[in-house]
């Protein structure tokens, strides 16, 4: 009765006509490096700063060039030195420990619960091991542990948080956005996050030192007090001399097509969870199917959606992706052996230690995952749940 699904799971909305003017503008003016302003004017990506900054609550805000190297500044800032732990999710996307490995430090796993978020006992007794004094917190997927128990574990072991909120733009946790409980906060604007500039990142903190480092690092070519968020001139004095440039910035043609979408997105928001609640109602109730539990203090942001097929044997999931594909309904799957398009697991990052984690390895073997673009509608969702729920019942 269901047949076909005809959606496009990579399919994003259109950027709004409102981005679209903005960035002709830019086109026509041809300031497209964000410090190339004409006289009293501010610039697209200073704007974009300071609108980030007023919507997280951050003191500073800095827009660079991606997600990835949002995750890496902030370790540069931090002072993470080459060969130094850093302990991170071991279910999480490729940038993360990308992000480690390329300052030559050393990602290490920490093991993954049912909910898909870092296991609290795994990190602490890690931590000790590792000598790590920094956690890289990914909330992959829009999962995020109980943030109180992180930080106060994160203080006994003199961690130093930094959070990857590139499936969290959005969402809150205990009524707090996410980003706001580590030290920096990193986001993704590339077309698969919430908002869409192509590639694109942001970077959050309190800290008008890490800013300012960040900035410096970003290559902000002593032009700094042209940036739309960052801390006074006297921050850098110190930090300007002795900071290296490490290119990756964003520029005004970008930013222009993020600021109206950063507008909307409360408004899609709402519409993600939309679509998440339907997924969640067509899926509830089926014996060998599981929802993944939510956190009571969570807000997420439904842009994607997973579940799990803990008692399915792998063969029996290969066929059940095989059979929902024919159907048009795309789904990725954690427990393949090799690396396949965007999903991997810390078991394919050979150039890190992959210590056993058999949890994770137990959580990924049935774990399922698929996109939620806002071009679908809650009947599609409605659709969708339909063919998967005949196939897993086969
Ligand atoms: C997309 C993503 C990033 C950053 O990705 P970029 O492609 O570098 O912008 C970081 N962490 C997670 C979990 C992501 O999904």
């Amino acid at each position: 009765m269901t047949g076909q699904f005809k959606g496009n799971f990579t399919q994003q909305e259109p950027i709004p006509e409102a981005g679209i003017s903005a960035a002709l503008e830019v086109l026509r003016h041809g300031r497209l490096h964000r410090y190339n302003l004409a006289d009293d004017e501010t610039g697209e990506t200073a704007e974009l700063e300071r609108e980030f900054a007023a919507f997280t609550g951050a003191s500073y805000a800095l827009a660079v060039a991606s997600g990835g190297y949002a995750l890496a500044t902030a370790l540069r800032a931090i002072g993470v030195k080459s060969g130094e732990p850093v302990l991170t999710n071991a279910f999480t996307l490729a940038p993360v420990p990308g992000a480690i490995a390329s300052l030559g430090a050393r990602p290490v796993f920490v093991e993954t619960t049912d909910a898909l978020t870092v296991d609290l006992d795994h990190l602490a007794t890690t931590a000790k091991a590792s000598g790590a004094r920094v956690l890289m917190l990914s909330h992959m997927r829009g999962h995020q542990p109980d943030m109180d128990r992180v930080m106060r574990c994160a203080g006994e072991h003199g961690l130093t948080v930094i959070e990857d909120c590139a499936h969290t733009m959005g969402g809150t946790w205990g009524g707090v956005v996410s980003g706001r409980h580590g030290a920096i906060a990193c986001y993704s604007t590339q077309t698969y996050k919430h908002i869409n500039s192509g590639e694109g990142g942001l970077l959050i903190t309190d800290d008008a030192e890490l800013a300012a480092r960040a900035t410096l690092l970003s290559g902000s070519y002593m032009l700094y007090e042209r940036n739309g968020a960052g801390p006074s001139a006297q921050v850098f004095e110190a930090l300007r001399d002795v900071t290296p440039n490490v290119s990756g910035r964003m520029d005004n043609l970008r930013a222009a097509i993020l600021r109206p979408q950063l507008a909307d997105l409360p408004a899609q928001v709402a519409r993600w969870s939309a679509l998440h609640d339907e997924m969640e109602a067509g899926l509830g109730n089926l014996p060998d199917l599981r929802l993944i539990d939510r956190d009571p203090g969570l807000v997420r942001v439904g842009s994607s959606f997973q579940f799990r097929l803990p008692k399915h044997a792998p063969e029996r999931i290969a066929d059940f992706v095989a059979r929902c594909s024919a159907r048009g309904v795309e789904l990725k799957w954690f427990g393949a052996p090799r690396a396949v398009g965007f999903t991997s697991t810390y078991r394919h990052w050979a150039y890190a230690e992959t210590p056993d984690l058999p949890q994770t390895d137990r959580i990924m073997a049935g774990l399922l995952d698929m996109r939620l673009p806002l071009t679908f509608s809650v009947d599609d969702c409605a659709q969708i749940a339909c063919i998967i729920r005949e196939e897993a019942e086969r």
